[in-house]
């Protein structure tokens, strides 16, 4: 093997529940989503970000924070961007506050900007969101490109999981004049993307919600050698919805290795030491689990897995180490 053919042992993701991630590549880093406040009972009642768990979270992530607003921290433990998948809560209601702290820019649709406007009124001692790129894919297959040091980022444009939650808060009206602590309907969903990023070491391809994805993501540059597939809500739809939806993830991505995400509980915030995540009784998870594996039997050219929480791993690199589901 040539030098160059190795993975690289400076990538590095850590999967922090729901469809949070954090991913360095060499001495630049991503965060996806963020959703750490992980707050009670979310669709019944009010909620806002919560500036104790976030910047718990942060430092516990070994990210540098701002220590004036007129500087970005510039060491290798800064982080540089972050964005939500989409505008609802349980991607986008802390993403706002991280990039304040941290000083990462905010690559955001409308929605994720008004999110990131009414984070600051929450909390006006803190220094405001850096504007990163707008995002701006409007049509399902809609792609953006994004360059960050050696790290590529494609968002793009997915339909959201048609399931009866998502659904109630996207038909909820949305009161225009909101604050936090707010109501789960006034965080609408906006441009919900997956999201692409190719490495030193492989692509990774990040789909965060179950939708009619049919053949948006068949082309060559979204392959991946590992697929992180949203689950949330699979377990009821029909099975002829879910095997769609592997087909136009799974085998559009060629992804060798699938690790299932977003089915766990949203809350409570997670805590140090904590192995695994909170079962939720609502997912019918044991079916969406059984229709995954199923599929997984008669596709052998991939593989399911799952991830630590917290601790970092290599995901291209310690695959074979990951415990199977
Ligand atoms: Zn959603």
């Amino acid at each position: 093997m040539k030098l160059t053919d190795r993975t690289p042992r400076d990538i590095e993701m850590q999967f922090l529940g729901v469809s949070s991630f954090l991913l360095r590549d060499g001495d630049m880093r991503i965060m996806v989503d963020g959703f750490v406040s992980r707050p009670k009972a979310a669709l019944v009642r009010s909620i806002q970000p919560d500036a104790d768990v976030v910047g718990a979270m942060v430092e516990r992530l070994g990210l540098a924070t701002r220590q004036s607003c007129a500087e970005r921290p510039v060491g290798a433990d800064r982080l540089d961007a972050i964005l939500a998948m989409h505008g609802h809560y349980d991607h986008a209601l802390d993403t706002p506050l991280i990039a304040s702290m941290t000083g990462a820019e905010l690559i955001a649709d409308p929605v994720v900007r008004e999110t990131a406007d009414r984070t600051r009124r929450l909390y006006p001692e803190l220094c405001p969101a850096e504007r990163g790129p707008d995002i701006r894919v409007q049509d399902v297959g809609d792609q953006q490109v994004l360059s960050y040091g050696d790290m590529t980022l494609r968002l793009i444009k997915v339909p959201h999981s048609d399931n009866p939650a998502s659904r109630l808060l996207e038909a909820l009206p949305k009161n225009d004049d909101w604050m936090f602590p707010t109501r789960a309907k006034n965080l609408k969903e906006g441009a919900g993307v997956a999201v692409h990023i190719t490495t030193r070491g492989g692509n990774i391809l990040i789909v965060p919600t179950a939708g009619h994805i049919k053949d948006t993501l068949n082309r060559p540059e979204f392959s991946a050698k590992i697929l992180f597939l949203g689950i949330g809500g699979l377990g009821w739809g029909s099975r002829r919805d879910a095997l769609e939806y592997f087909h136009g993830t799974i085998v559009a991505s060629g992804a060798r290795y699938v690790v299932p995400i977003h089915w766990d509980r949203h809350a409570p915030p997670l805590v140090a030491g904590q192995d695994g995540l909170p079962i939720p009784l609502y997912e019918n998870l044991d079916r969406s689990l059984g229709l995954l594996q199923d599929y997984a039997n008669k596709h052998p050219q991939f593989e399911l897995v799952s991830v630590p929480v917290f601790t970092p791993f290599n995901p291209f690199s310690s695959l074979s180490t990951k415990e199977r589901l």
